[in-house]
């Protein structure tokens, strides 16, 4: 028997008050005065906003420390340093990916996140532990939480053998991205990296996420070498470069055909906002001109770094705060990127708030939605898939 629900009275972003009805959680019908079917729940949406579903498009469930002791962070700063204390704490500490992801997963959908892109850590260390752990998350969260597994050599792939055969197995078992890693500075040889890269996505059919902290002109360099190979393999549209620190970094005029890059490649830039005190690119420069664009929470709580939190609302502002936004259209767009923007790049094409997609979203309480972001009200309710999966901030599954 289908299941049908009818709920009343909410605001979509700058649009009049609606109703929503959701058949076998897939909206069917978005407006003014819906009259509900027999038999169908009612829900009093109290003229909450309505967003849909949040999407942190970058994360690593697999290691965060969430719900742990706190831990002490005294790592020196250099990427290697980092690199190495994680791997060392994740054997000291016996983390459980399982247990962990699931966490972080419970504190995501009760701040309305409904898609997750992670990175999970392979490596020659701890294989595929991370891996296997997400991916019983995963299968556990499959009717509230949409994951996407992206295989990440977070220790460098080429100058530790035995990653790439690592990768490929998390590929034949689930993994559905191919992630890469400062080719230049963790691996030292940026074309062999990116070919191993490329290679493995074209022989799985899986899309592109590479890490890329490189400044200046190094990353750019990057940047280059993955437009050319997103051109010869016709990836375009299944490439994203995370963080592309690079294009905060260059000059105008470099800036310029870097974008022309990626504009002709279809490749998309995960920007999380703050990236310490180094230069990030600008969200503004690169949306205005048309570059498709996500974001995510990165780690939460592990060993990089205790600041970042689990809600795409607060991700929303610090995009805002990092690119100067003032204005309101401008908010908007952080909107966009951690909504919109992230279910491009993760390729649902059911995402949205029209009649066909499916029932995904969130309310909250609020004058506007740009007020949301500066707020960031607790989640009234979350849908996932037409199902209620948090109400009041509380995670029900
Ligand atoms: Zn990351």
């Amino acid at each position: 028997m289908s299941s049908s629900t009818v709920v009343r009275n909410v605001r979509p972003m700058r649009k009049d008050a609606c109703d929503i009805h959701i058949v076998d959680g897939q909206i069917i019908e978005i407006g003014a005065n819906i009259s509900a079917p027999d038999g169908a729940t009612v829900i009093n949406g109290e003229n909450c906003l309505l967003f849909p579903g949040f999407v942190d498009a970058h994360a690593h469930m697999d290691k965060t420390l969430i719900g742990l002791p706190w831990h002490r962070h005294d790592v020196g700063p250099s990427l290697l340093d980092k690199i190495t204390h994680e791997r060392d704490l994740r054997r000291e500490k016996g983390i459980d990916s399982y247990a962990q992801s699931s966490k972080l997963a419970r504190i995501a959908i009760a701040a309305g996140t409904t898609h997750i892109r992670t990175f999970v850590d392979i490596d020659t260390d701890w294989k595929l532990a991370g891996f296997e752990g997400v991916l019983r998350t995963r299968e556990d969260f499959k009717d509230s939480l949409d994951i996407q597994i992206v295989a990440f050599p977070q220790s460098g792939m080429l100058v530790r053998p035995g990653t790439v055969e690592l990768m490929e197995e998390a590929l034949r078992n689930g993994a559905e991205v191919v992630g890469g890693l400062d080719p230049s500075t963790i691996d030292r040889d940026p074309v062999k990296h990116l070919d191993v890269i490329f290679d493995l996505a074209a022989k799985h059919d899986a899309d592109v996420d590479v890490h890329l902290h490189e400044p200046g002109d190094l990353g750019a360099f990057s940047v280059e070498l993955i437009a050319e190979r997103t051109k010869a393999l016709g990836y375009q549209g299944r490439v994203v470069i995370s963080h592309a620190i690079c294009l905060g970094g260059v000059d105008d005029a470099y800036l310029s055909r870097l974008i022309e890059m990626l504009l002709e490649n279809d490749i998309a830039i995960m920007s999380h906002g703050p990236s310490g005190l180094r230069p990030v690119p600008s969200v503004k420069r690169l949306r205005d001109a048309g570059v498709r664009m996500c974001s995510g929470n990165d780690g939460i709580r592990d060993a990089w770094g205790p600041l970042n939190m689990p809600d795409m609302l607060l991700r929303a502002f610090l995009i805002a705060y990092r690119n100067n936004f003032r204005r309101d259209d401008e908010i908007e767009m952080t909107l966009d990127i951690v909504t919109y923007g992230g279910a491009d790049v993760m390729g649902d094409e059911s995402y949205g708030l029209s009649p066909g997609c499916a029932a995904d979203f969130v309310l909250v309480s609020g004058e506007n939605h740009v007020e949301a972001v500066i707020d960031r009200p607790v989640r009234s309710l979350v849908v996932k898939k037409g199902r209620v999966v948090a109400r009041d901030g509380e995670c029900l599954v």
